[in-house]
């Protein structure tokens, strides 16, 4: 049976997608984003009920803040998305792709190798730290009013500002 038939379609970031287990302080859990139409959809899952699968567009390992705890980004939610949204030929994903290589910048875990044209496109040519691997990100046009959305989009997605 296909996993996102499995449980109702839950953007509670608090517990559980398919057992409802309320996470606790600290716990590590997974989180996936799934493909559909226009946009992705976000779920959490527990140790016991993840398990690796092809139908999730990106996941990765996140941890429930403790009560004193600020809410932080996730730098590999960050990563992981990116990835997966990198070699994605969708307009709407490479604008978000396009996004997350700012922050990724940012935070140094990419470095600006250089730019290429191609026609009318533009493209940065972007390194990994430490390991050199290169990763080809369109620059796209956002207009600033699409602008607001796409960063809502990245923080439902993300559960972090980027
Ligand atoms: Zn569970």
């Amino acid at each position: 049976m296909s996993l996102v038939a499995e449980y109702k379609i839950t953007r509670t970031t608090g517990s559980c997608g398919p057992c409802a287990h309320g996470f606790a302080e600290g716990e590590e859990f997974t989180t996936a984003l799934f493909a559909g139409g226009e946009s992705f959809e976000r779920r959490d899952f527990c140790a016991a009920c993840w398990k690796e699968t092809a139908e999730a567009y990106s996941y990765w390992r996140s941890r429930a803040p403790r009560k004193d705890e600020k809410k932080r980004e996730n730098p590999m939610a960050v990563w992981a998305f990116f990835e997966s949204l990198s070699g994605d030929a969708d307009p709407q994903r490479k604008k978000l792709a396009f996004l997350l290589s700012l922050t990724l910048q940012r935070k140094r875990i990419l470095k600006m190798a250089g730019t290429r044209r191609e026609g009318a496109r533009e493209f940065l040519e972007l390194e990994k730290r430490p390991d050199g691997t290169r990763y080809s990100v369109e620059v796209p046009d956002i207009k600033d009013e699409e602008m607001a959305a796409l960063r809502e989009e990245l923080v439902r997605l993300l559960d972090s500002a980027v």
